[in-house]
């Protein structure tokens, strides 16, 4: 039986990419070595790690001015080397978090420890939206009411919540809201490459690798370069951006195995005819899914409101404790595997990022279909 992998990340990887990393992994490019064994210093490395880089620019349409940088410590230790390192770009010394779901309050909760942060938007209230009730953490602030210092260093959100299922289809246009001045930090971890991005007023992205990147222990950055130079005395000379930079991701050795995937990833990217093509893709396996849902009769339920349903992140629920076990259960029988909603949340998720073929979200949807017609 085949299987086909729902996890929200670690996550599937590109078919395609693993049956070339499993033929490359003891003799890389007649080399006689694997990546993995072989210097961080090496022409052969330094081959890899330029292509990964300029494929990840070329994919993203990374204007001039942005450096992209490999790091460690996930997007976690994001959440306190963005304060530590661009803190310090303005006088205010100030930040703005927008609260859109448990990824974005952790990153905001760090942050507080480093400076004088606030909260600019939140949505963990209830709120009624053109008659429609919402949960806490089921929609989005507008960006009109957001309460941002124009003065701030940085404003930070999260685009993509990967455990309500959450997405920020489209940045903020930072000058029709009047903050021009302030750039964004955006964790992308949960769909960076899933779409083109626009970058005005963008000031760093970053994203753990683990869900559309490569396999876990990379950390990709695009930092706005006029942001590096401002980074706190006290921040590890590891993680100060600057040194990353100046480096080339090599100021200690970097997970070089990790950036080999990555990179191979990138050429699948590219190959499938880039980020327009896989977002089509993307936004056709969702709508199979997100249909299915809201012609069910109430039966699967997805409680994000609708604009902001997440194409890589599809949660919903069922009407009892009993069906939803049993859901799991039948799924995992049938092949359909990481289906269980993230344990604060409970529920199904059913993660679909670039690496899952539309025919694994079409054998989830009969699936469904059956068990509707059966428990339904
Ligand atoms: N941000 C988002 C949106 C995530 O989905 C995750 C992990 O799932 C993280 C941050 C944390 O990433 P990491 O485990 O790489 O620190």
């Amino acid at each position: 039986m085949g299987v086909w992998n729902f996890s929200a990340g670690p996550a599937k990887l590109p078919k395609p990419v693993l049956e070339q990393a499993s033929s490359e992994m003891l003799d890389w490019n007649s080399s006689g070595i694997s990546v993995m064994e072989m210097s961080h210093r090496s022409a052969e490395y330094e081959q890899i790690l330029q292509n990964a880089i300029s494929d990840f620019k070329d994919l993203l349409g990374v204007p001039e001015g942005y450096s992209v940088l490999f790091m460690q410590g996930g997007a976690t230790a994001q959440n306190a080397l963005i304060p530590l390192n661009i803190l310090g770009s303005r006088e205010s010394k100030k930040a703005g978090y927008v609260l859109t779901g448990t990824w974005s309050i952790k990153s905001h909760k760090e942050a507080t420890k480093y400076g004088d942060i606030s909260v600019v938007a939140s949505n963990q209230t209830d709120i009624e939206i053109d008659g429609v009730r919402y949960k806490p953490g089921m929609w989005m602030p507008e960006f009109k009411d957001w309460e941002l210092n124009p003065n701030s260093s940085y404003v930070h959100l999260c685009s993509n919540e990967t455990i309500s299922g959450l997405e920020l289809k489209e940045l903020p246009n930072m000058k029709e809201f009047g903050f021009a001045d302030v750039p964004m930090v955006v964790d992308m971890s949960s769909h960076i490459l899933s779409r083109p991005v626009n970058f005005d007023g963008v000031g760093i992205i970053y994203a753990g690798a683990q869900k559309n990147l490569g396999p876990a222990g990379v950390t990709v950055l695009i930092v706005r370069d006029d942001l590096l130079g401002f980074t706190e005395s006290n921040c590890p000379s590891v993680f100060n951006y600057e040194n990353v930079k100046n480096a080339n991701s090599g100021f200690n050795t970097p997970p070089t195995y990790a950036i080999y995937i990555c990179g191979l990833v990138f050429q699948w990217l590219r190959s499938k005819g880039g980020l327009l093509a896989i977002h089509e893709q993307n936004i056709a396996k969702a709508r199979t899914l997100y249909d299915l849902i809201d012609k069910s009769n109430g039966f699967y339920k997805n409680e994000v409101q609708t604009k902001y349903r997440s194409d890589m992140n599809v949660t919903f629920t069922l009407p009892t404790e009993e069906l939803h076990n049993l859901f799991l259960k039948e799924t995992k029988a049938n092949g359909l595997l990481g289906l269980k909603g993230h344990k604060s949340v409970g529920g199904i998720r059913a993660s679909i990022y670039n690496a899952m073929p539309i025919d694994g979200v079409k054998a989830l949807a009969e699936f469904m279909d059956s068990f509707l017609a059966q428990y339904g």
